[in-house]
């Protein structure tokens, strides 16, 4: 018998028209607004959630830009990191950690990180620190905050600025404490796919330092504060204003949507007991969001194709590490330099995992992975 036969529904790992069938007429009303009021570039909208996101996260500014990658560029521009610069960041994350460093004209030094957490191994950054590092771009990756502490630790002792890609961990918690203060800067991405997602495509960056958030301010608007007067070189790297009125309504929404995600996560860590099945180690002073809930398993292709077979589509994140990709062939990386991301590569699986899914959804999900 197919599984359709058996009326089985799909189970995606990630479905946005859940969350957006239920707030189209809230987000549809503040589009109108934007729209009468033809606030389409930064503006009111974009001002109106930034003062909430800065609430949120607690930290003293939040800046609106375009997405995620143009946060972490203009955060390397504001510390003065550009051409000759290292910054050290996970060999595992979303490649554009490292087009931050790259668009600055700096260049990325990857780390392996841990078997367990995976996340960046803090025993093997001080062997890469050189005379040209500036900083470390810490990784809170799947919306695990990554061990700061430790990390800043190394930071104050090497003079080096601590920055937090945050993209993945909007509301995650380090030691009890929102992230997007514990670093110089952090940086979000609100790509729809995300915890917190726009309906288009916006990034932001969070700091406690104005200096920082002025100039952040200048650098997205063509390095202007005064209209027509041009003190530097800057971007065009604004928030539109439908991107700003989707995101302020969705804040609401964005506590409830990380408690659902932790309460499916809970369930698959204490209820799946496939020998065959590696879960991400959560420790205790981190409380995770759950963007992604990424596991290992020897034969990957096998268990997807297992997966599959019950109508469950898991998803990779991500089947290659950034030092091995065809972009950053030139600095010479090896198979074998990070052997944990690596392995990790080759081995993750991302089982389904948004607010959305009921608990009949999940329970099937647990069936089928402890079935396999
Ligand atoms: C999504 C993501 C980014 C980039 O965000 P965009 O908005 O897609 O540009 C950066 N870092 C990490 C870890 C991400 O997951």
């Amino acid at each position: 018998m197919t599984s359709q036969a058996q009326g089985l529904s799909k189970i995606p790992c990630l479905d946005l028209k859940g969350q957006h069938q239920q707030i189209k007429n809230e987000v549809f009303e503040v589009f109108e607004k934007v729209y009468e009021q033809t606030a389409f570039s930064g503006g009111p909208f974009v001002e109106a959630f930034e003062k909430k996101f800065a609430e949120y996260t607690g930290a003293n500014y939040a800046v609106g830009v375009n997405n995620g990658t143009t946060a972490l560029h203009l955060a390397m521009l504001v510390l003065g990191i550009g051409e000759g610069d290292e910054v050290i960041i996970p060999a595992d994350t979303f490649i554009a950690t490292a087009w931050g460093v790259s668009h600055a004209g700096a260049t990325p030094v990857f780390v392996d990180c841990t078997a367990d957490t995976w996340e960046i191994d803090v025993t093997k950054i001080e062997e890469k620190i050189t005379s040209k590092t500036k900083a470390i771009a810490g990784v809170h990756l799947y919306g695990q905050p990554f061990d700061i502490d430790a990390v800043r630790a190394i930071c104050d002792k090497h003079n080096l600025f601590l920055i937090e890609d945050a993209a993945q961990a909007q509301g995650a918690r380090y030691k009890g404490k929102t992230v997007g203060t514990f670093g110089e800067m952090a940086c979000f991405s609100f790509y729809p796919g995300k915890n917190l997602g726009a309906c288009g495509e916006a990034g932001g960056i969070t700091t406690n330092n104005e200096a920082y958030a002025k100039h952040l301010m200048s650098l997205r608007n063509h390095g202007s504060t005064v209209r027509y007067y041009h003190d530097e070189i800057g971007y065009n790297y604004r928030m539109g204003g439908l991107e700003g009125g989707s995101l302020q309504i969705k804040m609401k929404y964005l506590e409830g949507w990380n408690n659902r995600r932790r309460e499916i996560a809970k369930r698959y860590l204490s209820e799946i007991k496939n020998p065959k099945v590696k879960m991400q180690h959560q420790p205790d002073w981190a409380d995770s969001i759950f963007h992604l809930f990424v596991v290992t398993t020897e034969n990957r292709e096998e268990m997807m194709a297992f997966l599959n077979s019950k109508e469950i589509y898991p998803a990779l994140h991500y089947p290659v590490p950034c030092h091995l990709q065809k972009a950053y062939a030139h600095l010479g990386y090896k198979t074998g330099d990070c052997p944990n991301a690596e392995y990790l590569a080759a081995h993750c699986l991302s089982l389904p995992m948004y607010a959305e899914l009921t608990d009949e959804m999940v329970d099937r999900v647990i069936e089928a992975v402890n079935a396999y």
